[in-house]
């Protein structure tokens, strides 16, 4: 996993999907893909209330991406100095073995040029010292930019206050 991590606090998360259109405007994704996209699971019925949850999902940027294995011409790579995984358009072949081999259907298809892309985690903007498009446009605040220690930690928490105050969890 890369240094980084996008945090998601689903009890914030409404399901407005300014993250994925941030994303979009950012990186200039058309109409079909998306980088970052919101998943609707629900209805579900918890105690006598509906419920539907909305799971925010980019790419993991995995410590050792099936993806980048997969690639057969490395284009698709993870930076050594923080794991960042990311597409070189110039040496993708349109092969979508990469698409095969991530579990979660992170790399997208770009019609329009043939070739991979996929959540690169804002690097350019990462490299500015900024966050990620989808955690700035977030409008509930939904979407934190941490480290996953970090991430281990507030879910820690918040399960320590959950089983005290017996409020739902997570
Ligand atoms: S595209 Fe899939 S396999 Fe590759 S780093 Fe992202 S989540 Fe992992
Ligand atoms: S589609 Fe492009 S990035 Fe994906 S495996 Fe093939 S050459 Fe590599
Ligand atoms: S980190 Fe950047 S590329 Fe990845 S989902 Fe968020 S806005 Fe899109």
């Amino acid at each position: 996993m890369s240094e980084y991590y996008i945090y998601q606090d689903q009890k914030r998360c409404i399901g407005c999907r300014a993250c994925e259109l941030h994303c979009k405007t950012e990186n200039d994704v058309r109409v079909g893909p998306s980088f970052g996209k919101i998943i609707n699971v629900g209805p579900t019925v918890r105690g006598d209330v509906p419920r539907i949850n909305f799971i925010f999902m980019p790419c993991f940027h995995c410590e050792n991406p099936w993806c980048v294995s997969a690639c057969p011409t490395g284009a698709m790579q993870k930076r050594s100095k923080d794991g960042i995984v990311f597409v070189d358009p110039s040496l993708c072949i349109g092969c979508k073995a990469c698409i095969t081999a991530c579990p979660w259907g992170a790399p997208q298809w770009d019609k329009d040029t043939g070739k991979a892309i996929k959540c690169d985690y804002c690097k350019d903007r990462v490299d500015q010292g900024l966050e990620p498009a989808c955690v700035t446009g977030c409008t509930t605040d939904a979407l934190k930019w941490i480290s996953p220690a970090k991430s281990s930690q507030v879910r820690r928490e918040r399960f320590a206050k959950a089983i005290t105050e017996e409020i739902p969890f997570p």
